[in-house]
């Protein structure tokens, strides 16, 4: 993280907004701006910039500089997926491998740029009927659980369930059930290249999820959390490389007494270049996470 501040770009494709007046009256500012507004309440000075990006927008509000200055982008999308441009999906990509932070939220497990991090089709289970879903924490201790009650319960929400076609995460966090007896990996966290992702299922856009404090605070814990990686400048932006890979001398000869060895790549970093932070693996706290959990 930047000292100065995570630099955090909240993306909404901002449709169903425009043209549902169910959804514009829950959300009239958009979802983004919603999203948007929880993850400033919550980090306050810790985030230097918390903008706002749409799918309408030139290279949908996610040029190349605005990516630059992201360190975290959070992805709202549903009936857009497969108009979203493939250059910017690639410049996603590649900044997330460098160590930009992606936030994937509801229906944006079957967007594009997920679907590339994770290699499945990340279809799941869905079912649109109101109905309460219990969002279980299965990870208590890690940082993206900080603050929130060991269980908690959205009234109303779309069902997913699984199977949800993704690899097995890295870290599951949140496991959802459903009054319809479904089950749900609703909080996946997955490491790709140095950058860290983190998947929240809650958000279906005819219900007031985003404006739930406790989802407001697991997105915004989740901002931290994916933010937390060093930066790596792109080598396509300053024309450098990262580490330039060259073979240790003296072991290109071979013969019976000098068997072939593995050649060894030195890394050389460029200047500049902090080294990413070690993967996290924060240890379940046991705590009082056996007490009897009353539901309301
Ligand atoms: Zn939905």
């Amino acid at each position: 993280m930047d000292k100065a501040g995570l630099r955090v770009t909240v993306w909404g494709e901002n449709l169903h907004e425009q043209q549902d007046p169910a959804v514009r009256a829950i959300y009239p500012d958009g979802m983004h701006t919603t999203i948007a507004a929880g993850i400033r309440q919550h980090l306050g000075a810790d985030a230097s910039v918390v903008r706002t990006a749409t799918f309408d927008q030139p290279q949908h509000g996610l040029s190349e500089a605005i990516l630059a200055e992201t360190d975290v982008l959070t992805w709202w999308g549903h009936k857009a997926h497969n108009r979203v441009d493939d250059g910017v999906v690639e410049r996603i990509h590649e900044r997330i491998l460098l160590g930009m932070g992606l936030v994937v939220l509801h229906s944006g497990h079957e967007s594009k740029i997920f679907r590339r991090l994770m290699g499945t089709t990340c279809v799941l289970r869905w079912r649109e009927a109101g109905e309460r879903e219990v969002v279980w924490t299965v990870s208590p201790g890690h940082p993206i659980t900080r603050g929130l009650p060991e269980v908690f319960i959205i009234p109303e929400q779309e069902m997913y369930g699984e199977h949800f076609d993704i690899p097995q995460p890295d870290e599951l966090v949140f496991i959802s059930s459903f009054s319809g007896g479904e089950v749900f990996r609703s909080g996946c966290a997955f490491r790709r290249g140095r950058g860290r992702i983190f998947y929240f299922s809650p958000g279906h856009e005819t219900h007031p999820v985003y404006h739930q404090p406790e989802v407001r605070l697991v997105i915004a814990n989740a901002v931290r959390w994916v933010g937390t990686v060093s930066f790596q400048p792109s080598s396509r932006i300053n024309g450098g490389h990262l580490f330039r890979p060259r073979i240790a001398e003296g072991h290109s000869h071979t013969n019976e007494n000098n068997p072939p060895t593995t050649p060894t790549l030195i890394a050389a970093p460029v200047p500049n270049c902090s080294p990413s932070t070690p993967p996290s693996r924060i240890p379940s706290v046991p705590d009082a996470a056996c007490a009897t959990v009353r539901l309301a």
